[in-house]
């Protein structure tokens, strides 16, 4: 069952490229530090914003990248699920669940036959029900607290190394200057414990459910992120539009987009990815699904039968595991087709003159 919906409150959250580590999660005044740590990569994702809007007014149809001082298309953003997919388990099980003496079986159980018998969106029904039972419980549980709860989730093996190991290897592979890494969570679960796990700051964004806790006796969903709606955040990333108050319903040209959907991969778990995966590869993404070592893969079997996925693997994120080795493969086409891109770019600012 997977449970992460992830929306991030903090829609400040965003790392530029070469920040320190853990940096992200300092408060909004502490960014002059990211900015000068950050010397020689632009931040793409702003930088693109602020083109979007020029490009709109006058590409060419052929002139697919509308960048006036260079081939810009150079990000690559790999996109999480948590729960199942970096995590064995739905992250409220390691701490929340266990603080109130609930057993997590029959929390989802009774969450999911609450849903049904109301009509109620699943996700909205959990977030509810949860503090529900810690309030019966007699125990208060605050954002501080919920975060705190998030140390206790267990990652997959080699989840913490990923992030530096596929780093590398982008590096060492692009031979075109410029090539930046990012890395996205897009979660049903909740914010407040993605933010207390270890791998929080190597997220460029975290989107994920989030609480509000002030106005409300019981903390009330602020935000809920349905596996229909993670694909509003695959959007958000490929348009460069990663502010929640901003709109993302207005049309943008392919070419003004930041992040080619072709510059992203995808990783999930099962079928709560499915509108995610679909939306992908329907876009010229790639998508990987992972599965519990040493466990039924069947899942993942029919997801890459029915070509939702350009691959599966056991979910073992180590420097040379099965799964790293067939993302760096679509990383190794990625950075092909950007350099190809980028000649083509060069090739039609030649003849434009
Ligand atoms: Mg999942």
């Amino acid at each position: 069952m997977d449970r992460s919906v992830r929306g991030t409150g903090k829609a400040e959250r965003t790392r530029a490229e070469g920040e320190p580590r853990g940096a992200a999660s300092k408060p909004a005044g502490s960014k002059g530090t990211a900015a000068k740590a950050d010397a020689g990569k632009a931040d793409a994702g702003k930088a693109d914003a602020g083109k979007s809007a020029a490009a709109k007014a006058g590409a060419a149809p052929h002139a697919t990248h509308p960048a006036k001082g260079g081939f810009e298309k150079k990000t690559i953003a790999l996109v999480y699920d948590f729960d199942g997919t970096l995590s064995p388990k739905p992250m409220q099980e390691y701490g929340f669940l266990p603080k109130i003496g609930v057993d997590p079986k029959e929390f989802w159980a009774e969450s999911n036959r609450l849903a049904q018998e109301q009509g109620a969106d699943s996700l909205i029904t959990y977030m509810h029900l949860m503090y529900k039972k810690a309030k019966a419980a007699g125990v208060r549980i605050d954002r501080e607290e919920l975060v705190a709860l998030g140390r206790s989730v267990e990652l997959y093996a080699g989840v913490e190394e990923w992030f530096d190991a596929i780093e590398d290897y982008v590096k060492i592979r692009a031979e075109s200057h410029g090539v930046a890494l990012r890395h996205y969570l897009v979660s049903s679960g909740l914010t407040e414990i993605v933010e207390g796990t270890s791998i929080y700051p190597r997220f460029h964004r975290v989107f994920a459910s989030e609480y509000w806790f002030d106005p409300y006796d019981l903390p009330y969903p602020k935000r809920v992120i349905t596996d229909t709606g993670k694909t509003q955040y695959l959007f958000r990333i490929n348009k460069g539009i990663e502010d929640l108050g901003q709109n993302i319903n207005h049309h943008m040209p392919e070419g003004a987009r930041p992040i080619p959907f072709s510059n992203m991969i995808y990783f999930g778990d099962g079928d709560t990815d499915v509108p995610s995966m679909a939306v992908m590869r329907k876009n010229g993404g790639h998508a990987i699904a992972v599965h519990p070592p040493g466990k039924s893969r069947a899942k993942c079997v029919d997801l890459f039968k029915a070509g939702r996925i350009d691959f599966l693997a056991p979910a073992d994120y180590r420097r040379g595991s099965d799964l790293f080795k067939r993302t760096c493969l679509l990383i190794d086409r990625m950075l092909a087709d950007i350099r190809v891109q980028e000649e083509v770019w060069r090739m039609g600012k030649a003849v434009a003159g």
